[in-house]
């Protein structure tokens, strides 16, 4: 979808000084917002004109919680540096259109928060690391991992490769040959739908400002205009294994029709979907095992960018403290029997979208 994440991803929008996985709200808030200024810095680096756009639209679905994010704006405001602001239900038609104004209770633009043309961003980001020295080869899966005497050999259906270093970040797609890691994630498919072309007006009315809109609920499901406002483009973490694309469409057209009844009658052209690492306590992941590095499990673009940073910094500075395994890296049960953790996964997925709205981030 390209969104570069909300400075509260995971964090929450509530009282700068609670705790939140063991460290105040505010210390994660100013992580992501240092890792996004170093996304904006590689992307500018990298000079590639990826549809960078600012501005994203948080959408609140409860009046409490619409309560709870426009009285923390100011104190939030002052605390990072930013110049978001809250808009109550009878102003939202500036922003959405649609039933927005009917079916939330206000929301909170984002002045800071960017989205991209995700696959021209990767691109850009490729090219730079080319530039420095990186060779990338794509379409090469690795097979297997083997200690030798001058550090691993990366078995690939390419050939082989021996590094010093090797730095495992699979995601979602990790496989049983890195069995911590395979134990530990699991991929969760995310999907992402666009329109046929539309007339632009159509469009522009549905996005006047043309900033993203992201639902805020528990899985968050967001939609915005394509970068020459001609397509809407609708994606979410539908937390189902991944099925054909006319079901993906046909779920997603079920959440947004609520909101653009127009949807219900539009054609997708374009569906694709990937897979996101679930870890169990929905955190990133990163160490050394058995003398392999790992980084996963990042949420989103800015993180798992930030990621990267820091594991090439732990490597490079030769780290012995960052090198060891995360103990809170837990292991999901009934890993080996697939079928059964998915219909766990599919159940609670339910359950918290039933109890949802009063766990709004
Ligand atoms: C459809 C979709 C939409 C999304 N939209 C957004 C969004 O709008 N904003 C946002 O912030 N995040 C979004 N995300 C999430 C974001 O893409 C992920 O959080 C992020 O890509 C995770 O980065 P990663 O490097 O950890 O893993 P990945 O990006 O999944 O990278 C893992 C890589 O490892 C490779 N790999 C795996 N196994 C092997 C192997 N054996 N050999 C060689 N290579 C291997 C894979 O091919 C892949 O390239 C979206 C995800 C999806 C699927």
């Amino acid at each position: 979808m390209g969104v570069l994440s909300t400075p509260a991803a995971g964090a929450g929008f509530g009282d700068p000084d609670e705790l939140v996985h063991g460290r105040p709200r505010k210390a994660w808030h100013r992580d992501r917002l240092a890792a996004q200024r170093y996304l904006l810095r590689l992307i500018e680096e990298s000079g590639v004109d990826c549809d960078l756009q600012a501005g994203a639209v948080l959408l609140a679905p409860t009046k409490s919680n619409y309560q709870k994010l426009a009285n923390t704006v100011e104190a939030r405001n002052a605390l990072y540096g930013t110049s978001d602001y809250a808009i109550a239900a009878d102003a939202l038609e500036a922003e959405a259109g649609g039933n927005a104004s009917d079916l939330f209770a206000g929301a909170l633009v984002l002045g800071d928060t960017h989205h991209v043309q995700p696959a021209k961003m990767i691109t850009g980001l490729a090219t730079l690391a080319r530039k420095h020295g990186a060779t990338i080869c794509e379409r090469t899966d690795v097979v297997g991992l083997q200690k030798c005497r001058e550090g691993t050999r990366v078995r690939t259906n390419g050939g082989d490769v021996v590094a010093q270093n090797v730095l495992l970040t699979t995601g979602g797609y990790t496989r049983e040959f890195a069995r911590f890691l395979w134990n530990r994630t699991l991929g969760v498919p995310s999907i992402v739908a666009a329109s046929e072309e539309l007339p632009r007006e159509g469009v522009a009315e549905m996005f006047p400002t043309g900033r993203v809109l992201l639902v805020n609920q528990v899985r968050g499901f967001s939609c915005r205009p394509s970068p020459d406002g001609s397509r809407l483009i609708l994606a979410g973490p539908l937390a189902q294994t991944p099925r054909s694309p006319d079901v993906d469409v046909q779920a997603l057209k079920g959440y947004f029709k609520r909101l653009f009844p127009e949807v219900a009658s539009m054609e997708f052209t374009h569906c694709w979907t990937g897979m996101i690492a679930a870890t169990r306590d929905a955190q990133g992941h990163s160490g050394a095992h058995n003398g392999t590095w790992y980084s996963v499990g990042a949420s989103g673009l800015v993180s798992c960018a930030d990621a990267g940073r820091r594991m090439a910094q732990n490597i490079l500075h030769e780290d012995a403290t960052a090198a060891v395994a995360d103990k809170k890296f837990s292991r999901w049960p009934l890993r080996n029997s697939e079928h059964l953790l998915w219909r766990g996964i599919s159940l609670s997925t339910r359950l918290s979208d039933l109890i949802g709205r009063s766990r709004l981030r």
